[in-house]
């Protein structure tokens, strides 16, 4: 049995991969994942969709938006976001260990590979509910990331499965690779599990989008430490991180931040692993509009010190941390209409109400809460410090767009965490909060791949016949991450490994 070219994976970087192969003149591609068919899509389907890509402002966007009248047009504030811009991000959040040619790589090819989905089908919006605050009127857009996708990651994976469709791409489910074909240091197929027995498979090219170790438990405390076995995962149970193994198995070179991931501000009731109906909407993001307080009453992160996009990787990690490893997410009423309905709608997550503060300590102590006194008085002193701000800084103004500035810390007054930005009072009932916990979304440690053809490499060189895209790519993210940079990278490099297995010498075209 015989393929151009096999892909591994069914996810975004998957998909992007096994479609430019066939675009590129691949006659045979076949895309193999080791879940069932309701689970196509791999965390790409758990997605908000959002994707991070270099632009100039509004004009140059609204070609490949769906959402956008002339008239609404008019009304919205977005900035480009340069080359510069976007390097600059993943290096800052790397603290500059990003490798600079993968990162270059990712963002210079980050727009073409958007207007090539969007020539796919893909139905990209401008993310006003999850990235534009509407003040004075106008949209504002923040953050850098302004594009998002019609029925988020559920709408990326049907449109990119009905492309693969159209162009003929073969896809076999409840088939994980198992192993892989080697003559004289060449990949030359797969071996993978069909029907109970093994299938061993040539292939022009083999292209690995297997995704991280997310789901793995065991790999979890083996290389993040432990207590990240209580993380739950926020997308598919399929990331177990064996495509790793196969991967050394033939030579490959490991590289990246194998000690950390990206997680989040989860709903602490939220089940085990990805629920396929509610998928993204577990997360709890709006921490900028209020405070995060642990299970003993204190706060611990500075929920201003940047963007949401530019935290909310790292927070997750900073609740597991907390003793129990929960957290309680705490607002007024002035800021309870702006929280996101799609994550704390009615019916979406438990939300705690009370009329006075000393109330909510009483109610969060049946649900954890186990100082109610420290509660009370961290929410006294976190007014106090915002009070005296606001007193020294009487023209500033709240405003949740851009950094605002309004923070906790004056000449006589600090603390230990700061809130940098958008620091507002809690002292108009009601008084809201949920409980969050950490959500693991994907591993950063990976593959070393070279950044143009996206092969892997092993110490010696690329690995003949043997692609890596997506979250099984190492060296890009580093303790931190620019949001929506994954579903960014998982188009580039695919798209790239699927081009190189095209433009291999022994593909018949
Ligand atoms: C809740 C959530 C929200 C997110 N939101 C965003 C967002 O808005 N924007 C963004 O940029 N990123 C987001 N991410 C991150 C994003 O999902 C990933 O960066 C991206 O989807 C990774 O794509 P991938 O194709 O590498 O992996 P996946 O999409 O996870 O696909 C991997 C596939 O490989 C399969 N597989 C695993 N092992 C084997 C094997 N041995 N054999 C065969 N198949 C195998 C799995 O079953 C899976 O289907 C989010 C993630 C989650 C969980």
């Amino acid at each position: 049995m015989y393929y151009d070219c096999i892909v591994v994976g069914s996810g975004n970087a998957g998909s992007c991969a096994a479609l430019s192969a066939k675009e590129n003149g691949c006659q045979k591609v076949l895309l193999v994942d080791k879940c069932s068919p309701e689970w196509v899509g791999g965390n790409g389907y758990f997605t908000a969709g959002a994707f991070r890509i270099v632009h100039n402002g509004l004009e140059d966007l609204l070609p490949i938006v769906q959402n956008v009248s002339p008239e609404q047009a008019k009304h919205i504030d977005l900035d480009p976001y340069s080359h510069a811009n976007f390097i600059e991000d993943i290096m800052r959040l790397s603290g500059r260990r990003s490798d600079p040619t993968l990162a270059a790589s990712l963002v210079e090819s980050s727009r073409d590979a958007v207007d090539w989905l969007a020539g796919h089908q893909v139905p990209f919006i401008l993310s006003f509910h999850r990235q534009a605050y509407e003040v004075g009127g106008r949209q504002k857009f923040w953050g850098g990331l302004v594009l998002s996708i019609e029925d988020g990651g559920k709408g990326l994976i049907a449109a990119e499965h009905e492309a693969l469709k159209k162009a003929g791409v073969e896809i076999w489910f409840d088939c994980p690779l198992v192993n892989l074909l080697v003559q004289d240091g060449t990949v030359t197929g797969a071996v993978v599990r069909k029907d109970g027995s093994e299938l061993s498979i040539e292939s022009g090219g083999v292209i690995l989008a297997a995704g991280g170790f997310e789901a793995n438990s065991k790999l979890r405390v083996t290389h993040l430490g432990m207590g990240w076995e209580k993380a739950k995962v926020r997308g598919t149970p399929f990331n177990t991180g064996d495509c790793f193994a196969i991967a050394e198995g033939v030579g490959a070179k490991f590289t990246g931040d194998w000690a950390s991931c990206h997680s989040t501000t989860w709903d602490f009731n939220a089940p085990e692993i990805g629920a396929r109906n509610l998928t993204n909407q577990f997360t709890k993001s709006g921490y900028p509009l209020g405070i995060m307080v642990n299970a003993n009453g204190v706060r611990f992160v500075d929920e201003g010190e940047d963007y949401r996009n530019y935290t909310y990787a790292r927070f997750g990690k900073a609740i597991l941390q907390q003793p129990e490893g929960f957290a309680f997410q705490v607002w007024d009423s002035k800021m309870l209409g702006m929280l996101r309905k799609e994550e704390y709608g009615d019916g979406v997550v438990e939300k705690i109400f009370a009329d006075t503060i000393d109330e909510l300590a009483r109610k969060l102590s049946g649900i954890g809460l186990m100082d109610q006194a420290q509660f009370v008085e961290t929410i006294q002193s976190y007014n106090a410090a915002v009070t005296q701000h606001k007193l020294e800084n009487s023209d500033w103004h709240w405003d949740p767009a851009v950094k605002d500035g309004l923070s906790t810390e004056s000449s006589n007054l600090s603390l230990s965490p700061p809130k940098s930005h958008w620091a507002e009072s809690i002292d108009k009932s009601p008084f809201m909060a949920v409980k969050v916990c950490c959500g693991i979304t994907f591993t950063f440690g990976g593959l070393a791949i070279d950044p143009v053809s996206a092969a892997v490499l092993s110490e010696s060189g690329p690995i003949p016949g043997l692609f890596c895209a997506g979250e099984m790519v190492g060296g890009l993210f580093y303790n931190n991450y620019p949001g929506g940079s994954g579903l960014s990278a998982g188009a580039v490099f695919g798209r790239k490994a699927g081009a190189s297995v095209a433009n291999r010498p022994n593909i018949r075209k």
